[in-house]
This record gives structure tokens, sequence and C-alpha cells, in this order.
């Protein structure tokens, strides 16, 4: 019997190992911190042997294959030592790959992943589709193919999930941007990180599709140096000769393959802004190459309900709009954010941050902008850095602060936008936790 082992205990280890022992693998799973309690009962009901706090050296070298978890760096000990004596370590996707021939659309990029994913599973759903949302937003990929069966996965890969893989064939592979995100991984290097996203590409055949993103220096500049046997399709706000998604002069969208031709009017998109024009593109043609009819997509479009803490609204208060963007994490989203935005925009901005250069919106802050609310442990990069730059900002610590604040300096027709930048652990547990709270605090201003 081949012995699998798996790196962590989450949603995809938990998951991996429960298709292992169903494809007959001798499983065992270990994790260097506590598993959580639900995971270890279902563990436990499948009689799986399981480890927490620590890693048992001797047991695991014994795997013919590892499993790692995406969240575990390559550079853990653990993992170093299981590559030095020559074991392959393979992702969770990769192994659940093998066992189905499900279609896989597969969804990459440094932002717009989970809102494309789930608007594609969307689309395809209301199509009467039998399909599964699998990734880093909704359940074990691998759990999935153990249990069920799908005809399509629509899966949202972030570069961790692609590092580990190898054999894995997507059929629509869908690439959104590249900015700079998680450079820490990637020994500060952009090129590491570039290539771990086009892993997407490997093993795709002229049968299958890559869409992207065709106004993307990064993806643009990548793409002249390899080569994919991929069909292509880019799609862009205005069309060159090869652009398969577009915006016309009538503020139509047109998604066009061999077999489809779908136009409406933009204004009918449920998602607004830019960022979200690109984001329906890209689901729009992932639908249209697996030949969903175009009444559907059109309807599937105009009534998607958007994802939390991604340009939600949060409420109306005393003629004052507030937005929770917190999953903006980074700049460059909050930079597609205020894009969208009105002027007389407040934006509560700040957090951890991971090396931010606000330089790329500081035209449209000072554009849009007419006051900063920065909320953070310690405000003052961002105090140094707007000050000069904007009529009015404010030095807050806490979300009340911060709520309060924008309640007392807004008036009627003013929009408030949470759009922080930055990541959350400062003052908070996670951005879903931060978008929760302001949320709740917008409520009880009512
Ligand atoms: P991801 O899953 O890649 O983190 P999300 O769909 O969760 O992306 O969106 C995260 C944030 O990125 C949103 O708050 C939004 O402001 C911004 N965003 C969404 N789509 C795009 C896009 N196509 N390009 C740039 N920014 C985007």
């Amino acid at each position: 019997m081949k012995s699998l082992v798996i790196l962590g205990g989450g949603e995809s280890g938990v998951g991996a190992a429960i298709l292992g022992k169903t494809k007959g693998f001798n499983v065992f799973l270990s994790d260097s911190g506590n598993i959580p309690e639900r995971y270890r009962t279902q563990l436990d009901e499948e009689g799986i042997e399981w480890e927490q706090g620590g890693h048992t050296m001797d047991r695991i070298l014994t795997a013919d294959e590892v499993v790692k978890s995406p969240g575990i760096p390559p550079t853990a000990p653990v993992v170093q030592e299981i590559v030095a004596k020559g074991i392959p370590v393979i992702s969770e996707i990769e192994l659940a790959g093998r066992y189905t021939d499900a279609r896989m659309v597969c969804i990459t990029g440094s932002n717009g992943k989970t809102t494309t994913t789930l608007l594609t599973y969307h689309i395809l759903k209301d199509a009467g589709v039998n399909v599964g949302l699998a990734g880093n937003v909704g359940r074990s990929l691998a759990l999935q193919v153990a249990r069920e069966h799908h005809d399509v996965y629509v899966i949202e890969l972030s570069s961790f999930q692609l590092e580990n893989m190898y054999d894995f064939h997507a059929n629509i592979a869908v690439m959104l941007n590249i900015t700079p995100d998680h450079l820490d991984r990637y020994e500060y290097e952009m090129q590491n990180y570039i290539n771990a996203k086009f892993r997407i590409l490997n093993n795709l055949t002229p049968c299958d599709a890559f869409i992207y993103w065709q106004d993307d220096p990064v993806i643009k500049r990548q793409l002249e140096r390899i080569s994919t046997d991929a069909t292509r399709f880019p799609f862009a706000e205005h069309k060159e000769e090869e652009t398969c998604a577009w915006v016309d002069e009538e503020e139509m969208l047109n998604v066009e393959t061999s077999r489809q031709k779908l136009r409406m009017p933009r204004a009918e998109l449920s998602l607004n802004g830019l960022h979200n024009l690109y984001n329906s593109m890209a689901a729009a043609l992932s639908a249209c190459i697996l030949d969903i009819d175009k009444e559907n997509i059109r309807q599937a479009l105009s009534d998607f309900e958007g994802v939390e803490h991604r340009l939600e609204p949060a409420g109306t208060v005393n003629g004052v709009r507030y937005i929770n963007d917190s999953k903006a994490t980074n700049v460059n989203s909050t930079w597609y954010a205020l894009e969208s935005m009105p002027r007389d925009t407040v934006l509560i901005l700040g957090g951890k941050d991971k090396g931010n250069d606000y330089n790329e919106i500081l035209p449209l802050v000072k554009e849009k902008v007419k006051a900063v609310i920065c909320m953070g442990k310690d405000n003052t990069k961002l105090l140094d850095f707007f000050t000069a730059h904007v009529p009015a900002i404010y030095d807050t610590h806490s979300i009340d602060e911060a709520v309060e604040t924008a309640a007392r300096i807004t008036t009627a027709g003013d929009t408030v936008l949470l759009s922080p930048c930055c990541a959350s652990f400062d003052l908070f547990k996670s951005y879903e936790d931060r978008g929760r709270q302001f949320k709740e605090r917008v409520a009880r201003l009512k």
C-alpha cells in the first residue's frame, strides 16, 4: 500500500486525506499547529491517523508522496527535509485532478479571483450545469472528487496553490491581472511570483482556452517570453484585433467566441466599476466557451448579487452611502475601488502595511477624496504620506472611532468607502471581521 502524508489539517488537507483514503493510500496527516475540532472529528470518522502540534519526521519521511497545504511555505524546515529526501510534494488540487475527468475552469490573478469565480459559478449553476465550486473559495476539490460527481468545477487558484501543481490540466485558464502581492513568499522577486501564476498554463492543449486581460503590462511581457498551445481569448475595455470581449462606442458589452456572440448594455451588469467589468468579461467568456446559452449568461450577469466585503453596499444613513470593501488588502484593489467612486468620497484606510507604495492611488485620492480617515494601530506612514494631499485627514485607532468620524464629517450625497489597502491583523481577526464590524457600526448609526 502506498503511503500518502498530508501536511496541514485545514479544508484542503482534510479533503486530500479523505480522497487519498478512498483511493487506497495509507494516509497520515500532520499539522504543526492545532487542527480545528470539526476536522479532527472528520478524520476520526474516516479512520485517518493524524497528529497536531508538531511533525513526527521519521514517519513523514516514509511517505511515497506528500500533499502540502498552500499556506505552508516551501522554506518550512519540514518541507525542506522532505524535498531533500527526494519525496515528491504536490498540492491538493494536483491530487484531486488525477481522479476526475470533469472540465476545469481555473481562475487566478492578483485581484478579482473570488468575485470572478463566484460569478462564473453563478452563471453555470443558473444554466443548469452540474458544477462544483472549489479552491480558495468553496469546499475542498479533493473532498468533492471523493464524494460527489460534477461535470465542471470552477476553481479559484492562488499562486500558493499553483506552486505544487505539475500534471494538472485546466480546460479553461483565466488570468485576471498580475500586480505585486505576497512578495515576501517569493524572495521579493516579482518574476518568481509571475512564474508561479503562469503555472496555470502548464499542460494546456489547443483544445483548451486561455482567457486573460490583454492590457495588463505584466501578462503582456510574460506572453512575449513564453508560449502556450492554448487558444487565446483576451479581453479589454477597448477592442483591438484579437480581443474577444470589449465595450463598444454604444456602451454595449460584446463577448465573442467562434461559436457564440453576446451583446448586452454595460449598464445592465450587476457588478459596478471597471475592475468588475473585467471580471464579468472573464466569467462571460468562460461561459461562452462552455456553450452556455447567451440568454442565460446575460440574465446571470445582471442578477448576480455580488460578494460580501467587495464593494458591498453597507447601507445609507442620512443620505450618506457606506461601502464595505474590506477585502481590499493591497494598493491595486483600492485603486479600482476608488476608480468606481464618485467625488466627495471619504476614504477609510489603514491596518497592517505590507510595504505599500501609496503613490499609485494618489491621483485618484486627489480627484475624489474629501477626507482620509486612517484606521490602524500605527498610522504614522499614512499621515506622513497623505496629509499634504487631502483637504482633511483623521487619526483613528478603532472601527468605532473611524465610523463615528465618518458620520460626523459627511453630509447627504457623500460616500464613505472602507477600502483599507492593508491587511487587518493589527486591529481585527481577519478582513471578514473588519468588514462585519464596519457594517454593524453603520447599522447602529441609523
Ligand atoms: P481575490 O480573490 O483575488 O483577492 P476579490 O474578488 O476577493 O479578489 O477582490 C478583492 C478586492 O480586489 C476587491 O475588494 C476589489 O476592490 C478588488 N478587485 C476585484 N476585482 C479586481 C480586478 N479585476 N482588478 C483589480 N482589482 C480588483
